[in-house]
């Protein structure tokens, strides 16, 4: 007998008869002898449609409020589920973030979780109970409503496993595994048998959001065994594996594309070139809890000033732009401009170390299609490249057939 930690996203709960079945397929799981803690996102389109009607309301809506909305689409899951369960004989209860402590600072939308008590939940494990937690939210030390970023509720599973000590977190969703990228843009996607953390890490960072880096994260600093599974087909999904010696297969150089739509740009123009210039812009932005993705910078031809050009999340573009005015008029700056139609698409994998000649590889297959390349940036196992939105498909196309990861036509 095992403890299983389960999360199920919003595609898998997102009808009455779609929780039905993810009833059915816990009651398997304790049928087999199993204790089964599971995390359950809101039903699907019910975070976007809140978020929707936080914007009608306000054009930046107060994160307090925000989380206090948005989190009751989570509350709403929970409850059904346990009805569902309930209703097939197993006995089963829901608990908010909150009800089973789970505590976040108090960074609202964008919360980190701190600690989480699991004593109520191991109380209803030994009762012979199925636990359901509402995915995605928590409670900040003062008892106020947090909720934990987009996709929130993997990080939640992840969580609850390393807090309960979990033999395993199945990450239930709408495709059966991890692919070598998103099987909605490239239909030659392949599944992977398994990924290292690394590599999920820098999928997950750079838009693939089939896992949330968070979720990612915990799992790797709390060793948490963690797979994603469909939902809705049998299969062994993708194990995310520890140590890249545990990889039994040989390492490609490139195991996957990721790429995310959510970028926007933002270029000071004209900057005086003297120390602690880059550092007054950036650390303001950063101090605006903005996280600053991509950073170039080139000198003019006269060494005289510079151009700082950085990029953002799109819904964070406005207040960075806001910031950046500010300085850039102290500064003297010659102009700020913005670009929120471009995108980025990276290149991941462990093989890289090893292997030099990814980067023109990658440059070269973007030049044939034509693509034009904004910003470059590179880390030991990724090379990332920020190119216009328009050619995101054809690039994510272009490099997955160009480092050989297109899977054979079937006969
Ligand atoms: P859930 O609601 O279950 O959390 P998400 O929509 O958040 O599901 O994540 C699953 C989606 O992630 C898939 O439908 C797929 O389109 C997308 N995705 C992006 N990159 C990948 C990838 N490399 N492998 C698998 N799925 C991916
Ligand atoms: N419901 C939240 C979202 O749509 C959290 C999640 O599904 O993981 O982002
Ligand atoms: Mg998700």
């Amino acid at each position: 007998m095992s403890l299983i930690v389960q999360k199920f996203g919003g595609t898998s709960v997102g009808t009455i008869e779609k929780i039905q079945n993810v009833a059915k397929k816990v009651a398997g799981f304790r049928d087999q002898g199993h204790d089964v803690v599971v995390a359950v996102s809101a039903m699907s389109g019910e975070t976007n449609r809140l978020i929707g009607m936080a914007n009608e309301m306000q054009d930046q809506p107060d994160p307090r409020e925000m989380d206090v909305l948005v989190s009751t689409g989570e509350q709403v899951t929970i409850a059904l589920l346990c009805m569902a369960l309930k209703n097939i004989g197993y006995d089963a209860r829901s608990y908010t973030g909150g009800q089973v402590s789970i505590v976040t600072d108090s960074s609202h939308t964008k919360a980190r979780i701190q600690e989480i008590d699991d004593k109520k939940i191991h109380d209803d494990l030994d009762a012979g109970r199925v636990v359901v937690v509402a995915g995605f939210q928590g409670v900040d030390e003062s008892g106020n409503i947090t909720t934990l970023g987009r996709g929130g509720s993997d990080t939640t599973g992840v969580a609850l496993a390393a807090a309960l000590g979990a033999d395993e977190c199945q990450i239930y969703t709408d495709v059966d595994g991890v692919y070598t990228t998103d099987p909605r843009v490239v239909a030659r996607a392949q599944r992977l048998e398994q990924i290292t953390f690394e590599e999920m890490l820098e999928m997950a960072s750079l838009g693939s959001k089939v896992l949330q880096i968070r979720a990612v994260e915990f799992a790797g600093k709390y060793k948490v065994p963690l797979r994603v599974l469909s939902t809705f087909k049998e299969g062994p999904g993708t194990l995310i594996t520890l140590d890249e010696e545990d990889s039994t297969m040989e390492q490609p150089v490139v195991s996957g594309i990721a790429f995310n739509r959510d970028e926007a740009k933002v270029s000071v123009l004209g900057v005086p070139e003297a120390p602690g210039v880059a550092a007054q812009i950036l650390s303001a932005v950063g101090d605006a809890n903005i996280e600053i993705d991509v950073i170039v910078q080139n000198t003019s031809a006269d060494k005289k000033t510079n151009d700082l050009t950085f990029t953002v999340n799109r819904t964070e573009l406005s207040k960075a732009q806001a910031i950046v005015e500010k300085i850039a008029a102290d500064l003297n700056a010659a102009s700020v401009d913005v670009d929120d139609s471009i995108t980025k698409v990276s290149v991941v994998g462990v093989g890289m170390r090893s292997h030099a000649g990814v980067a023109s590889k990658m440059f070269k297959a973007l030049a044939d299609e034509g693509i034009n390349i904004q910003m470059i940036s590179t880390s030991e196992i990724k090379i990332s490249v920020i190119i216009d939105e328009r050619y995101l498909e054809l690039a994510v196309r272009a490099l997955h057939t160009s480092f050989g990861l297109d899977k054979e036509a079937e006969a």
